[in-house]
């Protein structure tokens, strides 16, 4: 066998935890619905009573459209509402949204057939469903899935269901839109009938928002045809209803100034800390661990204990960022609201179907601030719904040829960075664009999303304390007017600055909240939660591990060789345990130096590490050359001693050459084919000798 039968126990352990909670449907559930509770709670809905029967629900909503989405970081959600807005607005669709877990699948053959069902499915990690659809996929991919009506699967149960499908994916991974594939094979197979084609976006070329604005014309055509609607002049009409609460002040207790939910604007952070509910947690240290030029990287340890929040080596720890106060400000200046910023509103849903994506009573002000990703690249359909509120005739010229033109828009907007408000100023000179409702805002711009970090400190050696390693994000772009800022990266460096108590703490003039609502994060505090992740040391320490990392990408390898080292300090036998790192130069960039040399000391000869530095020489270097370099032992290091393998880092170019060159390395050193050679590999993976964690 390839695991020696402790780690088969826990691979075992592992995945009985992991059917577990699948099929509570919560397991690492990311960011999909981070007000989820609170709003329910918030709106006075017990999240129980809902009824998980959706075609009931379409009838009680009057509603003959629904669009499902199974999203992981919110675009495939944010598609799924925009189909659902324009079905209604060009087509007179009654539509909703739908989250795929809310509702049983178990009566879609009972799917009435004049109504239309939308899939929007992301593809996540290798292959999967994203957690919110891996109830859905398990059903629709069984053999024989039990319909309540007693149907089987050969009477072709869904012969009624007419459905549309679109997938959200990234060409660089080998399942490429597996989702989308497999759900549409699996719903035909059951008889259902597909309207138009199914679309493939790909996150991997960048062309996702293309890919599916081309895609939905046909379809939008065919599925006219089927249904026999008439195209109208699409009117915008509003999801949300914005009252302005005079009788509210924002400093009263039942204001939302940016809490996530009602335990924390009673002031009284409970747990269970999770995705949808941030443990407000203190930083205890930070510093830089190198400022070079336009760069620099950050460490920060974060203060856990009392929380009740756990993790172990390898885990990911989710931060919640805060938007620069430059961005609201210019945001809010743009929409005519920075007078009214502090006025109270509440916001409620025109229609029963239709959730609000953060609490309220609240402020202008903090919803932009806190709920909504306003530094993201603006869509091109966002642009062309928004040119009919430009504030002259002019300009609504200019806003239209934009949305309507793909390489106008790319060279204009894409190409130099724009967010939604930072598009607007250029378009108006500066005048604000009043006429936008803010409802529209709230449905064209996303909502904020936890950033993810690998824990780069071990839970054996500091349980209590998890550390982060980021690099600051900043992109300065010729023929761009704005230096593009990363939200939560310099959110953390302006923590990290006002924590040493820098007299310019904010020298690209952001301005954060650094205190929060109502300075609740003061005393340096970040919302954070974290993930469990499979991402895991062999529970032997003995067993060779090999792990390449390079640039931040060594952040959970330096608690791999952190825990290693604790553990060889103790008198634990530990095996070879191999780091591939690469930067720019070793001055400039090279993570935690001093660190690696401490933990040579403690684990002997047996940590190697293998250092590229990619501007010091005239060829550039990097971890896969470094990795053929030693190939033979590499590959002798795997058949015979069956060490692990761990990859972390950018996923699109460095962990497929890293792949490649394991490839090249088993074929070579096992004589074998290449193809044989990616089989093993394969199964490696299968077998979780081989890992990764790549963003
Ligand atoms: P964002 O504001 O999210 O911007 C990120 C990028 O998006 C920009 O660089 C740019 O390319 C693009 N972008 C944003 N706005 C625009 C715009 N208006 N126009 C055009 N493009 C735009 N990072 C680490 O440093 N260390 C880690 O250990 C680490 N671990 C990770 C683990 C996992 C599992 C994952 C998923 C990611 C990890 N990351 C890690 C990446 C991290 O989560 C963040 O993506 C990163 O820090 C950037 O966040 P940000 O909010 O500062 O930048």
């Amino acid at each position: 066998s390839d695991l020696d039968t402790l780690d088969v126990v826990v691979l075992v352990a592992l995945l009985v935890g992991t059917v577990a909670y699948f099929t509570k449907g919560t397991y690492w559930a990311v960011q999909r619905d981070p007000y989820g509770d609170s709003l329910a709670a918030a709106n006075g809905i017990a999240k129980s009573a809902k009824s998980r029967n959706i075609i009931q629900k379409m009838e009680e909503s009057d509603k003959n459209c629904v669009v499902f989405y199974g999203s992981q970081t919110g675009t495939a959600e944010d598609y799924a509402s925009r189909l659902a807005k324009e079905g209604h607005s060009r087509f007179g669709l009654k539509t909703m949204v739908a989250d795929l877990e809310d509702y049983d699948y178990d009566n879609l053959d009972e799917f009435p057939e004049d109504k239309l069902a939308i899939f929007v499915l992301a593809t996540y990690g290798e292959g999967e469903p994203t957690d919110n659809a891996v109830e859905f996929y398990e059903f629709v991919s069984s053999d024989e899935p039990s319909f309540s009506s007693g149907q089987s699967a050969d009477e072709r149960p869904l012969r009624q269901l007419n459905y549309v499908a679109f997938g959200l994916g990234n060409n660089t991974y080998e399942h490429y839109n597996s989702m989308v594939r497999n759900v549409d094979k699996y719903l035909t197979k059951l008889g259902a009938q597909r309207i138009g084609k199914a679309g493939e976006g790909d996150d991997g070329a960048g062309t996702m928002e293309e890919d599916f604005l081309a895609w939905k014309e046909p379809m939008w055509a065919a599925v006219a045809e089927k249904f026999g609607l008439e195209e109208r002049e699409a009117v915008y009409e509003p999801v949300f209803e914005i009252t302005e609460r005079d009788d509210l002040d924002p400093e009263s207790d039942e204001v939302y100034l940016g809490e996530p939910n009602k335990n924390h604007l009673e002031g009284s952070q409970k747990g269970p800390f999770n995705q949808n509910n941030p443990f407000i947690a203190p930083i205890v240290e930070s510093y830089e661990l190198f400022t070079a030029k336009d760069r620099n990287c950050l460490h920060m340890e974060i203060q856990i204990s009392g929380s009740n929040l756990t993790y172990t080596t390898g885990d990911h720890i989710a931060v919640w960022p805060t938007n620069a106060g430059k961005e609201v400000d210019r945001f809010l200046h743009m929409l005519g609201l920075s007078e009214k910023r502090h006025k109270v509103i509440a916001v409620k849903g025109l229609d029963p179907t239709a959730k609000v994506p953060f609490p309220s009573p609240t402020t202008y002000d903090a919803v932009v601030r806190y709920h909504m990703e306003i530094c993201a690249p603006v869509s091109r359909q966002l642009v062309s719904t928004v040119a009919q509120f430009a504030p002259t005739e002019e300009i609504k010229t200019e806003a239209t040829k934009l949305g309507g033109d793909k390489d106008y828009f790319y060279s204009k907007v894409t190409d130099r960075n724009l967010n939604l408000a930072q598009l607007l100023e250029i378009l108006s000179n500066g005048e604000p664009w009043r006429k936008i409702p803010f409802s529209l805002m709230i449905e064209g711009i996303v909502k904020i999303q936890p950033r993810y970090y690998s824990i780069s400190s071990s839970s054996l050696v500091q349980k209590d304390k998890i550390a982060i390693t980021a690099v600051v994000e900043s992109i300065s772009k010729p023929g761009a007017p704005h230096i593009l800022k990363g939200v939560t990266t310099n959110y953390l460096l302006a923590l990290k600055q006002k924590q040493h108590g820098d007299p310019d703490p904010d020298p690209h003039g952001l301005n954060y909240a650094i205190t929060g609502p109502r300075n609740k994060y003061d005393g340096i505090h970040v919302p954070v939660h974290v993930r469990h992740s499979s991402f895991k040391l062999p529970s032997d320490p003995s067993k060779p591990v090999i792990m390449v990392g390079p640039g931040t990408g060594v952040a959970p390898f330096r608690a791999f060789v952190q825990e290693r080292a604790a553990q060889a300090k103790a008198g634990q036998k530990v095996g070879k345990t191999i780091l591939f790192f690469g930067c720019r130069r070793r001055n400039e960039d090279f993570l935690y130096a001093k660190e690696w040399e401490q933990y040579k000391k403690d684990l002997g000869d047996n940590f190697i590490m293998h250092t590229a530095f990619s501007r010091e020489t005239p060829k550039k270097v990097y971890v896969q050359d470094l990795m053929k370099d030693c190939q033979e032992e590499l590959s002798r290091l795997l058949q015979e001693e069956k060490a692990y393998f761990y990859v972390c880092g950018d996923a699109s170019n460095m962990a497929r050459a890293v792949n490649d060159q394991v490839v090249q390395g088993i074929a070579a050193f096992r004589n074998v084919s290449r193809e044989k050679a990616e089989e093993i590999v394969k199964m490696m993976r299968a077998s979780n000798q081989y890992q990764e964690d790549v963003w």
